[in-house]
């Protein structure tokens, strides 16, 4: 670092990777075997080992968290209409549309931005199947409202974790919560295996229908028994992301220090808001979202007063998905207000295990400034 300008341009997020050297020993077996993808030595490995790490018995990995996502969908046989928060990323509502379902956007509390349990229940109609709620920046939905709601009504619920990877509520794993939850493991989130995904559930009978739907519906060498996808994780993928399931707890402790120094900087400071730690909580501190309430032009100005500083905050999630270009004519924005107005306030900082805590400290600087 040089007076207030890092030495190189400082990203959101850096992708973490282990010694290439441990990759390249790591896939030699590969070249031996053969064995690229289709379900391989890594593949059953990997899945083993995140069944533990995320204590939950029942897990299936995908090439990606989308196809999870968009899979676990079709495997839960669901009609009509889907509620969701649109403060989110794309894959989300894309997932429901591309199954043929109706989404439907609850708005979210403006405490922690997920999806608001206290308007879910006036969104319901004779047409509602499912909810499809996001962890969103690692922030754990109200997990218990939303469970009594859908037995209430008979919905299943399916989460969107890709941002919650690892966490914990109240000592039990987030994997654990609805009946099944969507893990991302793509290169920008905490946890990654270059692309990859992976979905949890509580009814171990889906096992065999999530597999055989990421296998292009094929049961048998001379039987296709649904209208399956291509969703399978490869072998290269599967190894990186068992070297870095070895790394990730200290990297979240690593998170968690530059996540604290943050907020020692920042807190407490006129206009800038936090959501409050919550203490039942194991956070994996995926990411630094800062909320700026002197609205839009404020949150745009520390932007680009940041970029001009090469250092490139996002404003993640702007727009918000209802007010998307593929979606805006069939919706109304204006009716999730909540999402409307962080979606314009926020800005998400800088956070990596490997960011420098001087590079915190030019960014608070310039915050303050
Ligand atoms: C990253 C992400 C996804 C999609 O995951 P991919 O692995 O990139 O396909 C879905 N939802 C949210 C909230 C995400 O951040």
């Amino acid at each position: 670092m040089t007076g207030d300008r890092p030495d190189r341009p400082v990203a959101v997020t850096r992708s973490s990777l282990p010694p290439l050297e441990e990759y390249v020993e790591m896939i030699k077996p590969l070249w031996e075997s053969a064995w690229l993808t289709n379900m391989g030595v890594y593949h059953r490995q990997f899945s083993e080992q995140l069944k533990n790490y995320l204590h939950t018995p029942n897990l299936e990995l995908f090439v990606n968290g989308h196809m999870a996502l968009e899979l676990a969908l079709q495997a839960m046989n669901l009609r009509g209409e889907v509620i969701t928060t649109p403060f989110s990323f794309a894959s989300t509502t894309h997932a429901i549309v591309r199954n043929g379902l109706t989404p439907v956007f609850c708005d979210i509390n403006p405490v922690d931005y997920t999806i608001d349990a206290d308007r879910l229940e006036s969104l319901i109609t004779p047409r509602t199947s499912a909810i499809v709620p996001v962890h969103v920046y690692g922030h754990i939905c109200d997990v218990k409202k939303i469970a009594d709601i859908a037995d209430r009504h008979h919905l299943k619920v399916i989460y969107d974790a890709a941002h919650a990877f690892g966490e914990a509520y109240d000592g039990q794993g987030v994997g654990l919560f609805g009946d099944a939850s969507m893990f991302s493991f793509h290169a920008t989130k905490v946890f990654h295996s270059i692309e990859g995904g992976a979905v949890t559930f509580r009814d171990a009978a889906l096992a065999p229908v999530l597999y055989e739907l990421k296998n292009f519906g094929i049961t048998g060498y001379e039987s296709v028994d649904s209208v399956g996808a291509n969703g399978k994780m490869n072998e290269f993928q599967a190894a990186m992301g068992i070297l870095n399931l070895r790394r990730v707890d200290a990297e979240i402790k690593k998170r968690g220090a530059l996540a604290a120094r943050y907020r020692e900087r920042l807190s407490g400071v006129r206009g800038i808001c936090f959501s409050p730690e919550n203490p039942r909580i194991r956070y994996n501190y995926a990411y630094m979202p800062v909320v700026f309430d002197g609205y839009r032009k404020e949150r745009d100005q520390v932007f680009a007063e940041l970029a001009a500083h090469d250092i490139h905050a996002r404003k993640y999630f702007y727009p918000c998905i209802n007010s998307y270009r593929c979606y805006r004519d069939r919706f109304d924005a204006a009716a999730t207000p909540v999402a409307q107005r962080i979606s314009r306030q926020v800005l998400t900082l800088p956070l990596y295990a490997e960011l420098e805590p001087e590079i915190v400290d030019l960014i608070c600087d310039l915050i303050l400034r």
